[in-house]
């Protein structure tokens, strides 16, 4: 069923405590943890707890939820004490998505003039 939790989804993995990650906010519908290959001295990802492909069936879906990924991505900003930063949404394996779990990366903490990701 949409939303729920496949054993064979990393994130998903990540949000069941089962596969270690560097958590800096938790809500009860969100995770924000470390990436773990930064490109940017603040590299964070903000994902829901449901499982959605990407960001933008978790939004036709779970507007609610989609809403509050991007609320708690400037939340970790202001919590990492950056004021300018990029949030990106790879959607397809040609953009360059690799992990088929909704989420948004919270970039910054370094001038943000070129393409990093
Ligand atoms: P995508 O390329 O937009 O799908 O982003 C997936 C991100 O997940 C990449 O930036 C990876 O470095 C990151 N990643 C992969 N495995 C882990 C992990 O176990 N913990 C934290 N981040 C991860």
């Amino acid at each position: 069923m949409a939303g729920e939790a496949q054993s064979d989804c990393l994130f998903c993995r990540i949000v069941a405590g089962e596969i270690p990650a560097t958590v800096v906010r938790r809500t009860e519908r969100t995770l924000a943890f470390r990436d773990i290959a930064p490109k940017a001295p603040v590299h964070v990802l903000v994902i829901p707890h449901a499982h959605y492909p990407d960001a933008a069936r978790l939004a036709a879906a779970e507007p609610e939820i989609a809403g509050e990924l991007l609320a708690e991505a400037g939340r970790v900003a202001e919590d990492e004490g950056i004021s300018d930063y990029r949030l990106i949404f790879n959607t397809g394996a040609g953009a360059g998505q690799t992990v088929f779990h909704a989420h948004v990366h919270v970039l910054g903490g370094t001038p943000m003039t070129e393409r990093m990701i």
